[in-house]
């Protein structure tokens, strides 16, 4: 028999494993923990509207266990035969190590092909940019094992609506070591201390099915026949051939963005979003979020928020928006290359530092663009010049400009700046010297606005961090709607956020499921 539950809790009975089960098995009319009682926690979500936090808890609680297989399915990756055909995947993100794992399953040997290391040796080049300033251009928080996803948040929800699919990414991330409570909360995260292992995890159930993974191998080149693209040239010179190429090197890859354009395989400019990341105490984000005094108690994660506003600079409305938002959690550096200064956010899986960042950025449209000079490369040329611009104005270094927050939006530079998560360090101007007035005067509305929406947010005591750039791609990789080949080029599978067809860890696993499984019905056909 199956008791169906919804309930509001209390965040200490939510939160807190024991209390939880005892709750729902209670709840379920059963009074001590049965052997046989099997409890399926299907949602756990914050209500904060009220004044008094609460928690909604969706669950079904089995009084004999159920058939496991269909609630948490066991993905098997069946051994690589001799006969099985080669798939090339560039890189490995979380789209081509999802792409990986489904071509094992549909029988097809995968080829991952990646310009980093694998995640333990990337650390040291992490460190090297935070405390030396060194951007190696192969390996650093947007490049390696893992891709940009791996020492990130780990924030796993998406604006997809097919559930069933993001539930497969999920669950097999649990099988692969990750805490089963991603399946259940509703903005579930991991944490950039747990990311590695789940991706080294993944790497073995990849090498262990005879899959091959190839680290320091950066792709310069495409083999080509004709308009049949038959594999990858690498940096050493190597050749790689394939059935088929799926391009998963993500949004940062500019060398490869260069390549496709200078072998006229078809590019488009793409609208994306650039701005800042604003970094505020944890403990004021809590006290509006949660209507407390910023002691958010013991079980209550740190706080979240989510804003958005229309802002007009010159008549042209754009959206200023709130992106990749860490509450506990750390600013880091993520340029790809010396000379730039790009930042973004992580959070360990307890995020509990005590600050909250977030992107705030605006959205960069065609028209935004001089399309004109640079054609499909102009939103990337914005991009970089943004990036090289906040490290000129900063001092050359990995220090971010930054000002403070009330102080950006009154214009004046700010005589002092607060202490910071981000390590390289900052340095005080203004930052109308960094940002052009289409972003800069959208900022400054956009911060007026939700210092409306949230009290006290608005304040001196956050300060802005510049410049974020890398929220999604500028560019596009055209493929089909139906095959997900180029337009141009058959073999070659355009993949997620690099390709402009994902954006986040969740999404980008997913279209890397999609086109393995392409893959596999043009192999087949
Ligand atoms: P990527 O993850 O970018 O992977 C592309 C891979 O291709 C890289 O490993 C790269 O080294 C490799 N590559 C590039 N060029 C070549 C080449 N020429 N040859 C060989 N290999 C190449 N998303 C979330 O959903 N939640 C978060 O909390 C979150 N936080 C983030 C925090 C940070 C600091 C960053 C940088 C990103 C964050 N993101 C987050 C975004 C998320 O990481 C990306 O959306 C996701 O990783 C995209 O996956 P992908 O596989 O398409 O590309």
């Amino acid at each position: 028999m199956k008791k169906e539950l919804d309930l509001v809790l209390a965040p200490e009975v939510a939160f807190d494993p024991a209390l939880l089960e005892r709750e729902l098995l209670q709840q379920a009319g059963l009074l001590a923990p049965s052997e046989a009682a099997f409890i399926h926690k299907i949602k756990r979500s914050i209500d904060a509207r009220g004044r008094k936090v609460q928690v909604k808890v969706r669950a079904d609680v089995y009084t004999q266990t159920p058939d496991l297989s269909s609630l948490l399915p066991s993905y098997v990756y069946p051994q690589v035969k001799p006969e099985a055909r080669r798939v090339i995947i560039v890189g490995a993100g979380p789209a081509g190590l999802f792409a990986a794992l489904r071509c094992l399953e549909l029988g097809m040997k995968p080829v991952v092909v990646e310009r980093g290391k694998d995640v333990r040796s990337r650390r040291r080049d992490l460190a090297a940019i935070n405390k030396e300033h060194v951007v190696n251009p192969d390996s650093n928080y947007c490049f390696g094992e893992g891709g940009a996803g791996t020492y990130s948040d780990g924030k796993l929800y998406t604006r997809s609506k097919k559930r069933g699919d993001v539930q497969r990414i999920l669950q097999i991330m649990v099988q692969h070591g990750a805490t089963p409570d991603i399946l259940f909360d509703a903005h579930p995260h991991i944490g950039t201390n747990k990311l590695p292992v789940l991706i080294a995890k993944l790497r073995e159930a990849i090498l262990e099915a005879g899959g091959e993974i190839h680290f320091d191998t950066r792709v310069t080149d495409f083999i080509r026949e004709k308009n049949q693209l038959k594999g990858v040239v690498t940096a050493n010179g190597t050749t790689m051939e394939g059935e088929a190429v799926i391009l998963a090197t993500g949004h940062s890859a500019r060398d490869i963005y260069e390549l496709l354009h200078a072998k006229n395989i078809l590019i488009e400019a793409k609208p994306f979003a650039m701005g800042v990341r604003v970094e505020h105490q944890q403990s004021l984000i809590d006290g509006i979020q949660y209507h407390c005094n910023g002691d958010r108690g013991a079980y209550l994660p740190a706080a979240s928020y989510s804003l958005v506003q229309q802002v007009a600079y010159k008549g042209q409305e754009r959206g200023v928006f709130s992106f990749c938002m860490c509450p506990g959690g750390f600013i880091v550096p993520a340029a790809t290359a010396p000379g730039e200064v790009v930042v973004n956010g992580m959070s360990p899986s307890r995020r509990d530092s005590k600050y909250a960042n977030s992107g705030i950025v605006v959205a960069i449209n065609l028209e935004d663009m001089d399309l004109k000079q640079h054609g499909a490369l102009a939103g990337l040329r914005l991009q970089q010049a943004l990036e090289q611009k906040a490290c000129a104005v900063a001092g050359g270094t990995q220090v971010a400009p930054a000002q403070r927050l009330q102080d950006f939006v009154k214009g004046k530079v700010s005589a002092s700046l607060l202490e910071t998560s981000y390590q390289p360090g900052l340095a005080s101007v203004d930052m109308r010297e960094v940002l052009p007035p289409m972003i800069g005067e959208r900022l400054r509305g956009g911060f007026q606005e939700f210092g409306y929406k949230m009290r006290g947010y608005l304040s001196n005591d956050a300060q802005i961090v510049g410049v974020e750039s890398r929220t999604s791609s500028p560019v596009r990789i055209p493929r089909d709607k139906e095959t997900l080949q180029h337009p141009q080029i058959t073999n070659l599978f355009p993949c997620a956020e690099g390709a402009g067809y994902a954006g986040g860890i969740v999404s980008a696993a997913m279209d890397g499921e999609r086109c393995a499984e392409q893959v596999a019905l043009l192999i087949n056909r």
